[in-house]
């Protein structure tokens, strides 16, 4: 069992949203810091991976919103690092839907399908219209509707993204990873070399399980039995974390702040790579998504080839979603492959070759993910968003899904990373100003020759007692303080 100095503030967890916390701090002269991380290195959900003979992207594969008129901060930082990416053109998708007969439908066909799907959606988000919503029926509309809903479509509903950011989405393909734009942001205030993070600062393969907290400060314990204390949490792990019991909380989290992270939805989306000996899918202009209309919504429908990425690489990804990814998480890579095979030999006949190898991320029965990312349900309001992501008592909120506008994305967890850092650089330049000016008011107490002990002291007991509970009682800590 270790335990170790109390340092200022520890984050928990070191994706892109607890590294930008950090890195607030640190910047603004709070270096005395903590961050524990679960896994056995940084990066949470942006994770490369070999597979092969090229990098593949298990999570965030793509930096969506570039090109509008405000320039998307986590662009910004790849063009800054030199990342690869390149441009993603799903506009022709739907004219590459293929039916299980391996034909592709004619191209009216697909537009009207899908105008008759977009058309549907809207009057679903429409309050007044809910009923006049259609439901899909056949496979060409099921496929069309699992890709309005189960990817990001800006047709349907504005989101804030591509509205704020633009319309573009690059796909990274560097073989230092998506993961790389977080090495760059920490190499300015870790130690580092080779690019490796020798910062005993950062602690690895360091699960948290339990947060006490009280009026002082907080204590953090990890699996391993360590103990650290500090005088504030930065909180940075997954809505799917936080709805699991893997970390558990003294006092218990009040009830609006357990209702807001129960009401959140996690979406579970996971691209299946499929390694091959040759290509045997058209590879030219338009052609890099298709589309596989099955009568099971979600079967295996969107695949995209990995030609633009990395040229001869033979490679096919395919992803699913929620109940699909769910079900096949939970069978072998071998029953995998042979669903896949099938839905392939479909679309492109008997004699194609046998995939050389599969790769089945699994997010969802990860620990410490428990899902892709959160998917705010329909009927969420500001509150709700709120609610996730105000601290209690000395424990900061932060990670994608606390970021209102783009929550699901790298540029949420990032942006939501520097919001929480600067409140809490507040929230700690208050406590001090407090500090001085309470010592400045005791100063001359201390000077009144009565018996020391009982003056200061209860002075000094009442005092820190009205201050917390003025400071807090909105916010859940009056079980802390009370
Ligand atoms: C398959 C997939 C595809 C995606 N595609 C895209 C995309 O194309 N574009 C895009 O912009 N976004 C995409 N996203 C979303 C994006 O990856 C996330 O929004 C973002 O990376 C979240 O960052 P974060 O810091 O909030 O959380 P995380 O990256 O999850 O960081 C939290 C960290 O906390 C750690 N942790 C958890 N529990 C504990 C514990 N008890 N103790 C210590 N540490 C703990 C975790 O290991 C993790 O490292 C995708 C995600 C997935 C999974």
């Amino acid at each position: 069992m270790e335990s170790r100095n109390r340092c200022s503030v520890i984050i928990i967890g070191a994706g892109i949203s607890g590294i930008a916390a950090a890195r607030v701090l640190a910047k603004n002269g709070v270096e005395d810091i903590l961050i524990l991380e679960a896994s056995e290195c940084i990066g949470g959900r942006m994770k490369k991976h070999s597979f092969g003979g090229v990098v593949v992207e298990l999570g965030a594969g793509w930096i969506a919103g570039v090109g509008g008129e405000k320039p998307n901060p986590v662009w910004n930082l790849a063009v800054e690092s030199g990342l690869r990416t390149c441009y993603s053109d799903y506009s022709n998708a739907r004219f590459n839907i293929y039916d299980r007969s391996g034909n592709i439908y004619p191209s009216g066909v697909a537009s009207d399908a899908y105008k008759k799907g977009v058309d549907s959606a809207i009057r679903k988000l429409r309050e007044d219209e809910p009923h006049n919503a259609t439901t899909p029926e056949t496979p060409i509309e099921k496929a069309i509707d699992f890709i309005l809903h189960d990817f990001e479509m800006a047709e349907v509903e504005p989101i804030s993204t591509y509205v704020d950011f633009g319309e573009s989405e690059f796909l990274v393909a560097d073989e230092r990873g998506y993961e790389y734009l977080l090495y760059k942001v920490t190499e300015d205030f870790l130690l580092m070399s080779d690019g490796k993070i020798l910062d005993d600062r950062l602690k690895l393969n360091t699960v948290v399980r339990g947060i006490n907290q009280s009026t002082d400060g907080v204590t953090v314990t990890t699996e391993g039995g360590c103990v650290y204390e500090a005088n504030y949490v930065i909180l940075s792990v997954s809505i799917g974390v936080l709805q699991s019991q893997l970390i558990s909380f003294n006092p218990r989290l009040p009830r609006w702040k357990i209702e807001a992270i129960e009401k959140c939805d996690i979406m579970v989306y996971t691209k299946i790579f499929l390694k091959f000996p040759y290509k045997f899918w058209p590879c030219g202009p338009g052609k890099e998504f298709f589309i596989y209309a099955h009568e099971q919504r979600g079967y295996y429908t969107f695949w995209q080839h990995m030609e633009n990425a990395y040229p001869g690489s033979n490679m096919l990804v395919v992803t699913l979603t929620n109940e699909e990814s769910k079900r096949v998480e939970s069978q072998s890579d071998q029953e995998t492959m042979k669903e896949a095979m099938g839905v392939l030999r479909d679309i492109f006949g008997p004699d194609i070759p046998e995939a050389l190898d599969i790769l089945v991320p699994r997010w969802y029965n990860n620990p410490y993910q428990r899902g892709s990312y959160s998917n705010y349900p329909i009927y969420a309001d500001s509150q709700m968003v709120e609610n996730m992501k105000a601290p209690v008592g000395r424990i900061f909120f932060t990670g994608e899904h606390t970021s209102e506008k783009f929550n699901g994305y790298v540029h949420g967890g990032y942006l939501a990373g520097l919001d929480t850092g600067e409140s809490l650089l507040e929230k700690m330049k208050a406590e001090k100003d407090r500090e001085t000016k309470n010592k400045t008011i005791l100063q001359p107490l201390l000077a009144i020759p009565l018996p020391k002990t009982e003056v200061v002291g209860s002075l000094q007991k009442c005092d820190m007692h009205r201050r917390h509970f003025h400071d807090d009682c909105n916010r859940g800590l009056t079980e802390v303080t009370l």
